[in-house]
């Protein structure tokens, strides 16, 4: 296989929140109350190949946003190692670490939230290739303007702001800003979520175009399975921090291996109202705050055994690029 564009290998994000005052008084007179840690991902593996389309998918809270940010450098790792082109990130500074880190870019769910509302689109999608020596200030309009015209954009309205467009215009504006570094990796956060759904098909769409026409690579994360399906080339599934399953998209839609992702296909029309209820939940329900020992989706699992709770189950191939990490595979 080719040397992948991005690799995480193994990598973790724990947060620790903090104590409220409550507690903080509570531990000053003797009681034990100590800061809770949220372990966001936990010992994950994600390596996306060039050109590639991965979806990401899982519930809310799951953490696949946070894999994402941990993917383009926006949260650092706990632990684990993040390499571009088999470079680890970590050991590049300077000049050499900013050229990979532009080749990265983020696009976030909410585009009104992520442009600032007192600058002109002309400053906002221009305003990093200028600081990056990419264009100069006299050419900064053409520059702005042949972006927004290969997002669909009207070149004319470089001078509005971001008030004056429609939802699914500031998303385009969002993939233009993005593109305007010229990265080879873009990490879509919940991108087209905010949209409605006449309009994300039409971005939908434009992410194809895109990617055809600038050769990029994408890792689409969503907790919307019909869209995953539209766009990738391969879906991941998370639970819990951890990957439960890989799967090139047809076969993962025809051939799920995991438990977990049976039900959550089997319950795709409600993933957007309301956390999946699978099967009757045994004993505590997990969280990030409590991962449980064993398989995370142990408590949930109609298929669980007394190995389950004890033994976390390691990704493994069942078949050609179709990686499932559950111990009903180990079964004969
Ligand atoms: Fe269920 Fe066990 Fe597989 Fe986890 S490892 S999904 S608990 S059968």
């Amino acid at each position: 296989m080719d040397k992948a564009l991005l690799e995480l290998r193994d990598v973790s994000k724990r947060f620790v929140k903090p104590l409220d005052t409550a507690a903080r008084i509570a531990k000053a007179f003797g009681a034990k109350r100590e800061a809770e840690v949220v372990h966001a991902v936990d010992h994950a593996n994600l390596s996306i190949q060039s050109g590639e389309v991965v979806g990401l998918v899982g519930e809310s809270g799951c953490g696949k946003s946070t894999l994402g940010r941990m993917a383009v450098g926006l949260h650092t790792l706990s632990s684990g190692t993040r390499c571009w082109q088999s470079e680890d990130m970590a050991q590049l500074s300077g000049s050499e670490l900013r050229r990979r880190q532009l080749a990265m870019q983020m696009i976030f769910q909410d585009p009104y939230a992520s442009l600032n509302p007192r600058m002109r689109i002309q400053d906002i999608v221009g305003e990093a290739p200028l600081a990056h020596g990419m264009t100069t200030r006299v050419e900064q309009k053409d520059y702005v303007a042949s972006l927004l015209q290969k997002v669909g954009l009207d070149p004319a309205l470089v001078r509005r702001f971001p008030h004056q467009f429609s939802g699914g215009q500031r998303a385009r504006i969002g993939i233009a800003r993005a593109l305007a570094v010229q990265p080879e990796l873009l990490v879509c956060d919940e991108a087209v979520a905010a949209l409605d759904v006449s309009i994300q098909a039409q971005v939908l769409n434009l992410f194809i175009e895109l990617r055809n026409e600038l050769k990029l690579t994408y890792l689409f994360i969503s907790h919307d399975l019909g869209v995953v399906r539209h766009i990738s080339d391969r879906v991941v599934i998370m639970y819990l921090g951890r990957i439960v399953e890989s799967s090139p998209t047809a076969e993962l839609f025809a051939q799920a291996n995991h438990p977990y992702t049976s039900a959550l296909l089997a319950s795709a029309p409600k993933l957007e109202v309301k956390k999946i209820d699978f099967v009757a939940v045994k004993g505590e329900i997990p969280s990030p705050l409590h991962p449980p020992s064993g398989c995370h989706f142990h408590p949930r699992c109609p298929h669980a055994m007394p190995r389950c709770s004890v033994e976390q189950p390691v990704l493994k191939e069942i078949a050609p690029q179709h990686y499932s990490a559950c111990h009903l595979n180990d079964v004969v």
